[in-house]
């Protein structure tokens, strides 16, 4: 698992262990994310299935795309598809993704990059390798996050946003046992890059068999722990968990998670995504790919994208202007 790796931790900042008297979150619900595919067919771990939307919010939904390893001309992706209401944080661990979208936004993420989208009034993107890599083949391993939108804010301007591997903030725990990439938010003082209009903060860490993880945690933040790969325990009352399970926490200051001692023999960490937002206490309405308050505003963005309201489809160099048939 490359995203970001630092050869040697001890060169890195320590995050301070929380107090004693802090309040380590216990855990409120443990689900395992079942697999399905996206887009024109590549394999995801859909995480946040069956978790209540209050334990999630201001998240709203997240696949784990892989891990997995194409053969050539088997890599895929997704046709071009609206949004609206919400913004998308997509984390690149290994392999290459490239994006497209109607507001002139785009990019090619990969080991360790995020991209953050703000669908907001209405986008029109398309997220896929890019051509080499489907010839060749090879690992393709991420995330994708959705972050909901407030009420006022749903119909905001889209922005689109490359945040590259180096500048993810690097820290590690007093015994060197953690690599913490803060890629969003401020945790115990050092800082991530990413912006969304809802506040949050999103952490990778990798944990080496036996370390444990004591990550200050805004009070008035959800938290959320996904497991991408390998086992330990979540939460003050060390509950287990493993690859492809989320744990949503209660309350509290601190976010716990320790490495077992043994890992599978093809993951040699814990590597878990710690996740957490200002809840939005919104109504939530949801269709395919618009996360709206009501049924109503759903139906119109369904409307809106069918008379073409969500912008054009750039132009690609080379391909025809006109439908071709032949
Ligand atoms: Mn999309």
């Amino acid at each position: 698992m490359p995203a970001v790796t630092v050869q040697d931790l001890t060169v890195l900042p320590r995050i301070s262990p929380p107090a004693e008297a802090a309040t380590r979150r216990p855990v409120a619900d443990v689900v395992t994310a079942p697999r399905a595919f996206e887009g024109e067919g590549f394999p995801v771990r859909r995480a946040f299935a069956g978790v209540d939307l209050t334990l999630l919010d201001p998240f709203i939904h997240m696949d784990q795309m892989g891990e997995v390893e194409y053969a050539p001309g088997e890599p895929k992706g997704t046709p071009w598809h609206p949004h609206r209401g919400f913004e998308t944080v997509t984390y690149m661990i290994d392999g290459v993704f490239e994006h497209n979208d109607s507001n002139g936004g785009g990019g090619t993420i990969t080991n360790g990059d995020t991209q953050w989208m703000t669908a907001g009034g209405g986008i029109l993107h398309i997220e896929k390798p890019p051509e080499w890599l489907v010839q060749k083949g090879g690992l393709f391993h991420g995330v994708q996050l959705w972050v909901n939108l407030p009420k006022a804010q749903k119909l905001t301007t889209p922005r689109y946003q490359d945040l590259r591997g180096g500048d993810v903030g690097l820290a590690t725990t007093d015994d060197a046992g953690v690599l913490v990439r803060i890629i969003a938010g401020e945790i115990g003082g050092h800082q991530g890059p990413g912006s969304t209009y809802t506040p949050m903060s999103m952490v990778h860490a990798t944990l080496a068999p036996t370390a444990r993880l004591e990550l200050p945690w805004r009070a008035d933040f959800n938290a959320l722990v996904y497991v991408l790969a390998g086992n330990g325990t979540v939460g003050a009352e060390r509950r287990p968990v493993s690859t492809g399970q989320l744990a949503a926490l209660g309350a509290g200051d601190v976010v716990t998670v320790e490495a077992s001692a043994r890992q599978d023999g093809g993951t040699p960490s814990l590597d878990v995504l710690v996740l957490g937002g200002q809840p939005i206490r919104e109504p939530v309405a949801w269709g395919g790919p618009f996360v709206m308050n009501t049924r109503a505003e759903v139906l119109k963005a369904f409307e809106d994208y069918q008379r073409g309201n969500f912008g054009e489809i750039p132009a690609v160099h080379g391909a025809p202007t006109q439908v071709v048939e032949n």
